[in-house]
């Protein structure tokens, strides 16, 4: 079959009353590739039985928010999930079970919700983001390439904002490009310091969090030594950048491999 002779692509969004499932249900409609399968929201979530489109505010589109998510995934080329941790494990056995491709753009997971991505990735692809934002994993790399060129003598520091809502600090792409940083500088992990009282420990890499209003993400990596200062910085305008990013990932998935896979490979920029 050729790219215009392709089935359409069939989308199936968990948590979509929230606020990035609603983003992402417009983008799926959007998207000349793609059906909305299915969409779900949190058990006993007043949304259940409205309209996914119309919750979306892109109109209705036939689409009812379920609470079933062993359903949705039923018969779904790919699963779209940022509802956060908690679900994970559901999800992820449930995707694994159906052979639904699972893109997972939720932040703040801890070893276990890792554990539960890498077991799916044994039978379906698993795209995992902290950010799908095509900005963002180039900050991530130029962050990695400028860590390389500069010693210990540059001062580490991340800055990132985001909404009044958000649940995790630093955020996951604060952490991710903290990681970049370390990479470049040829280390697993670099001692991360959130603590900013007393003299700065060289070689840490610092991570300053401010939190207020609707800003969608703001990220900044700022290399400091004496005399002088490298900044590189991103800023989200709109959430629809990430969940557009999600859905080309989503495509992606089609035909791949299972494994755990991340933006880079999604983009081509690994390596
Ligand atoms: P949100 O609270 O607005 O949305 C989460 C939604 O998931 C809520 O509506 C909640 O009811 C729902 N939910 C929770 N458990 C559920 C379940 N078991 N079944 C169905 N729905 C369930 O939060 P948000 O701002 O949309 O962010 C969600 C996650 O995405 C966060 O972890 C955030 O950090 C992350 N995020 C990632 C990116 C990225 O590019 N990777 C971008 C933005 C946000």
């Amino acid at each position: 079959m050729t790219a215009s002779t392709l089935a359409p692509f069939r989308i199936a969004i968990t948590g979509a009353a929230g606020r990035m499932g609603r983003m992402l249900v417009a983008a799926v409609l959007a998207h000349p590739a793609c059906v909305l399968h299915a969409a779900t929201v949190r058990p006993g979530d007043s949304a259940a039985g409205q309209d996914a489109g119309l919750l979306a505010g892109v109109g209705a589109c036939g689409v009812i928010l379920g609470e079933d998510p062993a359903q949705a995934l039923l018969a779904a080329d790919a699963c779209i999930d940022f509802t956060g941790p908690a679900a994970l494990e559901e999800h992820a056995r449930l995707a694994a079970q159906a052979g639904t491709a699972l893109v997972v753009g939720s932040t703040g997971l801890q070893a276990a919700q890792q554990h539960f991505l890498a077991l799916a990735a044994r039978h379906v692809p698993v795209v995992r983001a902290a950010n799908f934002s095509l900005g963002v994993a180039l900050l991530a790399a130029l962050t990695r390439r400028a860590a390389a060129a500069l010693d210990a003598d540059w001062d580490i520091e991340i800055l990132e904002m985001h909404h009044r809502h958000k649940q995790d600090a630093p955020s996951g792409t604060a952490l991710e490009l903290g990681r970049a940083a370390a990479a470049g500088r040829g280390l697993d992990e670099a001692p991360a310091q959130t603590d900013r009282s007393g003299p700065r420990p060289r070689g840490d890499i610092g991570y300053a969090v401010l939190r207020g209003g609707d800003v969608s993400g703001d990220h900044m990596v700022v290399f400091a030594t004496e005399g002088e200062r490298l900044e590189l910085a991103h800023r989200a305008g709109s959430r629809r950048i990430f969940a557009s990013g999600a859905v080309r990932a989503a495509l992606w998935c089609r035909g791949r491999t299972p494994g755990l896979y991340g933006i880079d490979d999604v983009l081509a920029l690994a390596g």
